[in-house]
């Protein structure tokens, strides 16, 4: 039935039926492969977005849609009042391919940070001798964490937490790649954690200064605060290596990951920490019907082994810096500034004669380029990894040439 349905139509139903949570591109996608997408009537695209960093794989990866179809037609949901046989086989796996003790399986990254907040509070509890209650966690300015009430508490973002408060409190909100301020706030010796995205990807891509993340590590370190790595958007690869932390070789006391952890095939996630940590919950203390239901492990586990099979950290470190190579030497006063991380970059737009980083997303999807702008004039430019080089190169020529229609 769908298939007879137009785009306008499709757009329509969203309009009258959905509650208006999003402002999407008007574009309606029905099929995608690798780092293309095709829209009800067949238009070609290049996808810039990658359903903001999950479909870090490609979109419908034979490999991943494979352990995906044989595991749903065998089990796909026990909860986790009962074992099954793919949940501890992923345990093992996951926490060997990033190097932790324990893994705690959640679905969304929502989930995973709310998660970690509650670890941390608990750890602050029964390890660091934190009076009850008065556990607080260290925060940065632009941060996005998520849609919850708690992680909204956390938010800087008017558009994020306005109209929703009451808000949860406990959170001590600092600027961003500002160590000074962080050393200022480590005092208060009821902090617990220092929770951080190694690059603020909602913000609009802003990479910290080189030393930012390890000289935070130590001096949480030396302050006996959990440093936590929000990496559900930027881990899996995205920026160049299997995390953003990788780059200035920090090891996160507890990891956050999502998105692209299953390839963007199932809301997979999960927070990684050592026993120390993580074993200061206990049963019943916190879950999740669908966590580390058998689908999710097995899809995820797949998706792992293709991010290392297909080479894709480096890919992305490759590709990227072609990315911002190319987009740094258009000529147009439209592009105030180019940057980013391996394949996670933003292009922060110049208005012109009343044109805006929306208009130039418009007309990228005319060219056959998907992109969203964010905050008003910054659009991030984040293809899946396993674009190849002759495909990135044609994306650019169009980008260009839709930025340079406005010229
Ligand atoms: N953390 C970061 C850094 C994110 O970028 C996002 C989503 O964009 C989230 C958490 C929330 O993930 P989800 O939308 O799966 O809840």
């Amino acid at each position: 039935m769908n298939e007879r349905l137009s785009s306008e139509q499709l757009m329509q139903l969203e309009d009258k039926y959905g509650a208006h949570n999003y402002h999407p591109l008007p574009v309606v996608l029905a099929k995608g492969e690798g780092a293309l997408v095709w829209d009800v009537e067949g238009n070609e695209y290049f996808d810039f977005l990658s359903a903001y960093s999950a479909v870090n794989q490609g979109h419908c990866h034979p490999r991943i849609i494979k352990a995906m179809v044989d595991q749903a037609s065998k089990m796909t949901l026990t909860s986790r009042a009962f074992f099954n046989d793919s949940l501890g086989v992923y345990e093992k796996y996951v926490t060997e391919y990033f190097g932790y003790e324990k893994v705690l399986p959640m679905n969304t990254g929502a989930e995973a940070d709310e998660t970690a907040l509650k670890l941390c509070r608990k750890w602050a509890y029964l390890k660091k001798g934190v009076p009850e209650n008065q556990a607080k966690i260290i925060v940065c300015e632009g941060n996005f964490h998520g849609r919850t009430i708690t992680v909204v508490s956390m938010s800087s973002d008017p558009d994020s937490y306005g109209g929703f408060g009451p808000f949860t409190p406990g959170f001590v909100k600092i600027p961003y790649n500002d160590l000074t301020a962080l050393s200022k706030a480590l005092e208060d010796p009821n902090v617990a954690g220092f929770l951080v995205e190694p690059i603020q990807g909602e913000a609009g891509v802003f990479v910290p200064d080189e030393g930012y993340l390890s000289k935070a590590a130590a001096m949480c370190k030396e302050k006996n605060v959990l440093f936590i790595a929000d990496e559900v958007q930027t881990g899996i690869a995205r920026t160049g290596k299997l995390l953003a932390c990788d780059h200035e070789n920090v090891r996160p006391d507890i990891l956050i990951l999502g998105k692209a952890i299953s390839g963007g095939v199932y809301p997979v996630s999960a927070v990684l920490a050592d026993d120390h940590i993580m074993l200061c919950i206990k049963p019943g203390e916190h879950g999740s019907t669908f966590g580390g239901n058998p689908v999710a492990a097995r899809v995820a586990m797949e998706a792992l082994e293709v991010v290392k099979d297909e080479k894709l950290a480096e890919r992305a470190e490759y590709l990227g810096k072609i990315f911002r190579e190319e987009m740094a030497s258009v000529k147009s006063d439209m592009i105030a500034l180019v940057r980013g991380k391996g394949l996670l970059n933003a292009v922060v737009i110049r208005p012109k004669n009343g044109k805006e980083a929306w208009d130039v997303c418009v007309k990228m999807k005319e060219n056959g380029v998907l992109a969203k702008p964010t905050h008003g004039d910054i659009i991030r430019f984040a293809p899946p990894l396993v674009i190849t080089e002759g495909q990135l190169r044609e994306a650019i020529g169009r980008i260009k040439k839709s930025i340079l229609a406005f010229e």
